[in-house]
């Protein structure tokens, strides 16, 4: 039992200045939002008289359920939280729960279930991770998969060979190739794989053809980072037509398609960078800030304007002692998470922007579960357009 919300919104129940639980409560008038009130079970223990000398009568807290065993929290550290949490695991859920069907009529007109194949060259940890998860979440929907690894070693010239092996197999719907391949590739290995996948089986959308088809708002493959952020909003109501989207990072893979999906939902679209000029003041304009930067915490407070929605595309592993107390100094349980860990995740957005947001997806949590719901979303989308 933890405390229930309406604990502290009044002087009747519980506010009062120099006691000991912190409140958060948005619904309070903004000076009371931060003050603070005792503990509910000592309040009922001592029988404390605060808030204005009235007696406490705390109706509720007055059930055995809501005795409070746990530890108060921590004084003064966590920070009051006014964003709404946009919870993309739940999104991802609801969506990958809608895939069941559709994939049970592939079935029954293909005679098998989509399938995807997933090229994995080398052995980065985190790209083991990321190929485990999607085989995973592809198998648990039903799906047929297959999975080709390369030696660290292997060539660009074989990896393609499997890309076209994959694009010949009429029983292969959709191929995926984790990126980053290994440096000693070259440069524009990635470009060239992205270049050979076939268009109708480009289920991460990084082909050309897929680019193009995107921007003019065609049918095809969009990335799937992107167009699960575009699911998260439109799932949770948050209008996007006439809106200001901000969205700072102009990669390929998220920040063009990005910008492109918000457009053609008739957001107006700034595309910030690396080379833009006062950036903070740039993405205070946005009613939606998208975050794609790649690095721990970059947008803090003041990017924000107050009750923006932003969206934290940013995955990063803080390892610094230094950088987590620096980066979680208001957030104990992230803390306590690093401690145990030795690391801990960030977006690229600051986690004390949750106090001035009006609706932020969280790291881990937000838009990671998304990209993988996509993922299976078009591959099941590919098969369906087989033979069409
Ligand atoms: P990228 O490195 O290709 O692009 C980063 C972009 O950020 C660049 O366009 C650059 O101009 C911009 N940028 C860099 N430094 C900047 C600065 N100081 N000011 C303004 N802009 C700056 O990265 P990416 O592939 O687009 O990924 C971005 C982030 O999203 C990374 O953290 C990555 O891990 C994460 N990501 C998450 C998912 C997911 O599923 N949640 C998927 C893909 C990428």
């Amino acid at each position: 039992m933890l405390y229930p919300l309406s604990y502290g919104r009044s002087l009747k129940e519980g506010i009062g200045r120099g006691s000991r639980i912190r409140t958060c409560d948005p619904l309070l008038p903004k000076q009371m939002r931060y003050q603070t009130a005792p503990c509910p079970a000592r309040v009922r223990k001592a029988g404390i008289l605060f808030g204005r000398g009235r007696p406490v009568e705390n109706r509720a807290l007055s059930g055995p359920e809501t005795v409070c065993e746990n530890p108060p929290p921590r004084v003064g550290l966590r920070a009051p939280v006014t964003a709404k949490i946009l919870d993309g695991k739940a999104v991802a859920q609801q969506i990958r729960d809608e895939l069941k069907g559709r994939v049970a009529r592939v079935r029954e007109r293909l005679g098998r279930s989509p399938a995807l194949s997933i090229v994995l060259v080398g052995d980065d940890p985190a790209s083991a991770v990321y190929v485990r998860n999607k085989l995973k979440t592809a198998e648990e929907a039903g799906m047929g998969i297959a999975h080709e690894r390369l030696p660290a070693t292997a060539t660009l010239a074989a990896t393609l060979e499997v890309v076209r092996r994959f694009n010949q197999d009429p029983s292969i719907d959709g191929i995926l190739v984790q990126s980053p391949l290994p440096k000693a590739m070259g440069a524009d290995a990635e470009q060239q794989v992205f270049d050979t996948i076939d268009p109708g089986k480009d289920v991460d959308g990084f082909s050309p053809i897929s680019a193009g088809r995107l921007v003019q708002n065609r049918e095809g493959f969009a990335p799937c980072t992107p167009a699960g952020v575009i699911e998260l909003l439109v799932r949770s109501k948050i209008p996007i037509e006439g809106k200001h989207a901000v969205v700072i990072g102009r990669s390929d893979i998220v920040g063009k398609p990005m910008a492109s999906l918000l457009l053609h939902k008739n957001a107006t679209v700034t595309i910030c960078h690396s080379r833009t000029r006062d950036l903070p003041a740039m993405a205070r304009e946005a009613d939606i800030l998208v975050a794609a930067i790649g690095r721990p915490a970059f947008v803090t407070r003041d990017y924000v304007k107050p009750g923006a929605v932003v969206i934290d595309v940013g995955i990063n592993s803080v390892t610094s002692p230094e950088d987590a107390r620096r980066i979680f100094a208001s957030h104990p349980d992230r803390l306590e998470t690093f401690e145990r860990r030795g690391s801990v995740l960030v977006g690229d957005v600051h986690p004390d922007v949750v106090e001035v947001a009006g609706a932020l997806t969280p790291v881990p949590g937000g838009v990671g579960p998304l990209t993988i719901a996509m993922l299976m979303a078009n591959t099941v989308k590919a098969a369906e357009l087989r033979g069409r």
